[in-house]
């Protein structure tokens, strides 16, 4: 039962985050109202569908579901009666150049096991490896994701300290890659670790070995997929909100964040202007404040970081099944550095990028039609900077092909029967995420968590951030993750 406070407050966007804090910010007895500048909800986590094929367009691999979950819980609903998840094992099957291909498992055991029985590294070292990780985890877990990093009174707190104290245990000081070149003989293990970089889109040659904890999150914790895909994340949250009285507003962009003597207001739509005592931008920090505060001093240090990888994606429809394939699947370059070079030092395409395969239709038959495969074939690459996107698309449906062939022996040209492309031009343009990048600011320096935005502005009273571009970070839990701080600093 919510109890009223007679306040408002206006969320800017709909993504996954925004939905979290609506749905949080209702809960503590405000009037809610989401403003989405798109005709349809969840930002980069939305669907489409052509020609029979449907297709989740951005995130795909979902871990920590009870942050979705918690959600449902704090409304007084039972979460399984409105948003169902299967647990996957195994959760990745990793294709390589040299014709063999690994599957990971589920549980920090059963994955060293298998990995020992195809590779040159022994269990026990696979097992110590996986148990640093768990230290990391355990350490960073409250530093970095659950709190403000901003406020200085959580610096004070026990298990904060203790993170603080044994900084040296969280692997700052090494790069991802480095740490898992020393941990591994096999060359193709020390890819699939050095891969987890590329889930918040920084590189493992740049990025500090703290990021290793994410293998923690995927291996030891687990990997979902929600019934009826990730939409339905999107779907659930959304009906949640309506159910317990958050207003929604599509096709509506906000154009302007209503600043009266440093307290913000209220947003200004094409509709007129609106007051609120609480805003929530959940749109990219970057652009907030560019495009809805244009003339608030900003805070340069966080927002001009370096940005993130972006992708292009094609959403293929294949008239075919590929049984050899699950439901995640990589085909990896053959010289990873260079790829992760490529696209960082030179801001160009790899000739022979590492392909990330996501096959909805294998947990969802009614994604393809039958007989048919939903392809989500993903490939990483700069965010937008100008470069030829239509030359590198065309540059990379040839190399994608090319490489998917030679690893699966097949030919999949004719078998392509709709496609759709997203690039990172789209991606921008779709969610106004600054430059395209998925992830907001890259993690390729070891600061880099301490260098995202607060959920708060310190300037603009009343005014706050949640989302991907702001802490603790990208992916879909730590997106609920943001929503949860940032509505936890309101009162
Ligand atoms: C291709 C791809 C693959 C990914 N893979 C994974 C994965 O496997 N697992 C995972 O956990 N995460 C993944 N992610 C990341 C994850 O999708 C994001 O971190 C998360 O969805 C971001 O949510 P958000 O709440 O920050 O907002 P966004 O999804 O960025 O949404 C912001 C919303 O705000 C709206 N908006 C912006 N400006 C305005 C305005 N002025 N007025 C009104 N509305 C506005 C936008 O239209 C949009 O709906 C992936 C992302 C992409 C794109």
């Amino acid at each position: 039962m919510i109890t009223e406070n007679n306040k408002t407050c206006a969320v800017i966007g709909s993504g996954v985050s925004g939905l979290g804090a609506a749905i949080r910010m209702r809960n503590k007895g405000y009037r809610v109202t989401v403003f989405e500048a798109n005709s349809f909800p969840g930002g980069k986590c939305s669907s489409e569908t052509k020609d029979g094929y449907r297709f989740d367009m951005g995130p795909s691999v979902f871990t920590m579901p009870q942050y979705v979950d918690e959600l449902f819980i704090l409304s007084g609903k039972d979460p399984r009666e409105h948003f169902n998840y299967i647990h996957l094992d195994p959760v990745y099957r990793y294709f390589f150049e040299d014709g063999s291909f690994l599957d990971a498992a589920h549980g920090k055991e059963k994955f060293a096991e298998q990995m020992a029985v195809k590779t040159k590294d022994r269990k026990t070292d696979i097992t110590s490896y996986l148990e640093k990780t768990e230290t990391i985890y355990k350490l960073t877990d409250e530093v970095f994701l659950k709190n403000s990093l901003h406020r200085l009174k959580n610096f004070f707190t026990w298990p904060v300290a203790k993170g603080i104290l044994n900084f040296g245990k969280i692997g700052a000081f090494d790069t991802m890659a480095g740490a898992n070149q020393k941990a591994f003989k096999d060359s193709r293990l020390v890819k699939i670790f050095n891969r987890y970089a590329t889930y918040n889109g920084s590189s493992p040659f740049l990025s500090p070995a703290t990021l290793n904890v994410i293998a923690h999150v995927e291996i030891a914790k687990g990997a979902y997929y929600p019934v009826g895909g990730m939409y339905s994340i999107t779907a659930s949250l959304v009906k949640l909100a309506k159910d317990i009285g958050v207003q929604f507003n599509f096709s509506t962009p906000v154009k302007e964040i209503v600043i009266d003597n440093k307290v913000a207001v209220g947003v200004k739509t094409e509709r007129g202007t609106a007051l609120f005592d609480i805003v929530i931008s959940n749109m990219d920090v970057y652009n907030s404040y560019k495009k809805l505060m244009p003339k608030i001093k900003r805070p340069a240090k966080t927002l001009d970081q370096p940005k993130s990888s972006s992708g292009i994606i094609f959403y293929w429809g294949i008239k075919k099944e590929f049984k050899e394939l699950g439901l995640h699947n990589i085909l990896f370059s053959e010289n990873y550095e260079e790829e992760f070079n490529t696209i960082f030092a030179k801001r160009s395409i790899y000739h022979d990028p590492t392909i990330y395969l996501n096959i909805t239709s294998k947990h969802t038959p009614a994604d393809a039609p039958p007989g048919c495969e939903n392809w989500f074939s993903f490939i990483n690459v700069p965010n937008n900077s100008g470069q030829d996107w239509d030359m590198f698309i065309t540059e990379a449906r040839e190399n994608m092909i090319r490489k998917i062939n030679r690893l699966l022996k097949t030919d999949i040209r004719p078998l392509i029967e709709t496609e759709m492309v997203f690039d990172p031009r789209v991606i921008e343009s779709r969610t106004s995420s600054a430059f395209g990048a998925i992830y907001g600011n890259s993690s390729n320096n070891k600061f880099a968590a301490f260098l995202r935005h607060a959920n708060f502005s310190k300037d603009i009273k009343n005014l706050y951030f949640c989302g991907g571009s702001v802490h603790p970070g990208p992916s879909i839990p730590l997106c609920l993750l943001s929503a949860r701080i940032t509505t936890d600093l309101i009162r």
